[in-house]
C-alpha cells in the first residue's frame, strides 16, 4: 500500500523533483515500509518526534525538519540533520551554524517564506529576507548552506489562488538568486507541494515535494 502510493508518485515526478516523504504521526513500521520501497528523504515537523525516530531507523536516512524550529531545540537535531526548511529568523539560523559547527558539520537550509493567505503560517517576508541576507552576521557564517527556498500554500480549494501562491514563491526564488546567489549553483531547491497541490507545484516549479497522507493516509 506505502510501496504502491511511493510508486505512483516517484513516476509522476520530474527528475529534478525530490520527493519528501513526511512521516509524522506515523510509527517506525510505516517509515521502514516505504525506506524498504527505496525511499530515503523523510520529513518531520517536530524535533521530539524526529529524534525518538532518527535513532531507531537506518543511518543513509537523509531527514528534513520541516515544522518551526525553536532556537533551543536545535543542538537536538544538528548531529544528523539534511535539511531544515524552516528557517525564519537570523537568530535561528545563528544557532544552527553554531550546532552545526560545534558538530563538525555542514546544515543545508531553506528560508521560510509567509506566502498563504493565513495569519497563523510561519515565515519571513522578502524584505526580511533581504535584512537577513545582507547581514554581516550571517556572511561570515560558515557552518550552513542556504539551498533554497520554502512555502506553504493556502489551505483552500481555490487552484487558482494556490498556483498564485507558488508563482510568489517563484518569484521571490528568482530574486534572491539574482541578487544574493548568481554565482552559487548549490542555492538551487523551492519546497513546496504537498499531498493536495504538489501537481500545480511542480508546474510552478517546485524542486521538493513534501508529501504525507497521500503515501501513509490521514493523519
Ligand atoms: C504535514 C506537512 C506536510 C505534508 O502534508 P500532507 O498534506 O499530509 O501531504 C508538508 N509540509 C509541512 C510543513 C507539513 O507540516
Amino acid at each position: 500500500m506505502i510501496k504502491d502510493q511511493l510508486e505512483k508518485i516517484l513516476h509522476s515526478l520530474p527528475k529534478n523533483v525530490t520527493l519528501i516523504t513526511v512521516s509524522k504521526t506515523h510509527p517506525v513500521s510505516a517509515i521502514k515500509e516505504a525506506y524498504e520501497a527505496g525511499q530515503r528523504h523523510f520529513g518531520e515537523n517536530k524535533v521530539q518526534e524526529l529524534i525518538e525516530k532518527q535513532i531507531q531507523l537506518p543511518a543513509d536516512i537523509h531527514w528534513h525538519l520541516i515544522g518551526h524550529l525553536q532556537t533551543n531545540k536545535v543542538k537536538y537535531i544538528a548531529p544528523f540533520v539534511s535539511y531544515i526548511h524552516s528557517v525564519d529568523s537570523l537568530k535561528l539560523l545563528q544557532e544552527i551554524n553554531k550546532q552545526a559547527k560545534n558538530n563538525g558539520r555542514k546544515i543545508n537550509c531553506l528560508l521560510q517564506f509567509h506566502i498563504a493567505q493565513e495569519e497563523t503560517k510561519f515565515g519571513l517576508s522578502v524584505e526580511e529576507s533581504f535584512q537577513l541576507l545582507k547581514s554581516e552576521t550571517f556572511k561570515e557564517m560558515k557552518n550552513i548552506s542556504i539551498v533554497g527556498i520554502m512555502g506553504m500554500a493556502s489551505f483552500t480549494n481555490d487552484n487558482s489562488l494556490i498556483r498564485n501562491e507558488f508563482k510568489l514563491l517563484n518569484g521571490i526564488f528568482n530574486t534572491l538568486k539574482n541578487e544574493f546567489f548568481e554565482d552559487q549553483s548549490t542555492f538551487k531547491e523551492i519546497s513546496m507541494g504537498m499531498s493536495g497541490d504538489f501537481g500545480i507545484a511542480i508546474e510552478e516549479g517546485s524542486t521538493m515535494i513534501r508529501v504525507g497522507s497521500l503515501i501513509f493516509g490521514a493523519r
